[in-house]
């Protein structure tokens, strides 16, 4: 454990659960990530959250009063726009459900986002998590699907948790109803937990799997993906997964934490004890 531990060069950090709850940031995690630079640990933010570009989230954590780089940010909607650039770059015109923000981060990327018309015809159909829907935008991308254009959805989720009373009804939901009209489900649903959001993080920092600690508080989403692409999983107990929890999965998380303030104490442990060996 020490010697997978003290392997670490890098770190993929879940949101909502790990790093805060309900937009309100932990006491332990400016410690945690000040700690981590110090050590020499490399850390990323991972949301399957496509309803903001990488730029608002940014000022996001920015307003959290974290100082976080452009390059230290990935969200599903990167995740595809870096999927369709090295697995379909003949995917050129695209109709996206999604919001102002995700669409002009993809026309930004050289992409042209098709608007309402049936005239105005994409090479593929994308659904993301748009939180300004418009029925007509939903019903022209049914008509896509409908059509039989590849369709691909940027992440599974059904809701995104809310401290709210109300429910953020979420990209996985939205397909589930594009399919209840046309019988068609997405050919490809990237975000957490496909093995392509933790890919972008390994071949933006030249990593080997086994060098990347993916850190969450889920088990069906962080801890399976960890287990998918070969990274170190480290559930937290500050989020959703509970103790028993764990004890009922049948693949257990590498590690299991309180959350990543004991994170930290166990890499700073292994890494002075590989030095002294
Ligand atoms: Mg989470």
């Amino acid at each position: 454990m020490s010697k997978q531990l003290a392997d670490i060069r890098h770190l993929a950090l879940d949101m909502d659960g790990t790093i805060y709850s309900g937009g309100t940031l932990f006491p332990w995690t400016k410690p945690f990530l000040e700690r981590m630079t110090r050590l020499g640990i490399g850390y990323t933010f991972l949301t399957n959250n496509s309803s903001k570009s990488a730029r608002d989230y940014l000022a996001k954590l920015d307003a959290l009063d974290l100082g976080v780089g452009p390059d230290q940010l990935f969200t599903s909607g990167l995740c595809m726009i870096e999927y369709l650039r090295s697995h379909r770059p003949d995917f050129k015109r695209l109709y996206i459900l999604g919001t102002e923000s995700l669409r002009t981060e993809f026309s930004e990327q050289g992409f042209t986002v098709v608007g309402n018309s049936a005239d105005d015809e994409p090479d593929a159909l994308i659904v993301a998590f748009d939180t300004a829907l418009e029925y007509a935008d939903l019903c022209m991308a049914t008509y896509w699907a409908g059509q039989g254009k590849p369709y691909l959805a940027t992440h599974p989720d059904k809701i995104c948790p809310t401290d709210l009373k109300t429910v953020l009804v979420d990209c996985g939901a939205v397909c589930d109803c594009i399919e209840s009209a046309t019988g068609r489900a997405p050919d490809l649903v990237l975000g957490k937990p496909h093995a392509s959001m933790l890919e972008g993080i390994l071949a933006r920092h030249e990593l080997e799997p086994h060098q990347l600690g993916m850190v969450g508080d889920r088990l069906y989403t962080d801890i399976a993906m960890a287990e998918a692409s070969g990274a170190f999983g480290v559930l937290v107990l500050s989020g959703e997964a509970t103790a028993a929890d764990v004890a009922a999965c049948p693949i257990p998380p590498d590690l299991v934490v309180p959350d990543i303030g004991e994170l930290g104490n166990r890499l700073a442990d292994a890494l002075e004890k590989s030095r002294r060996a």
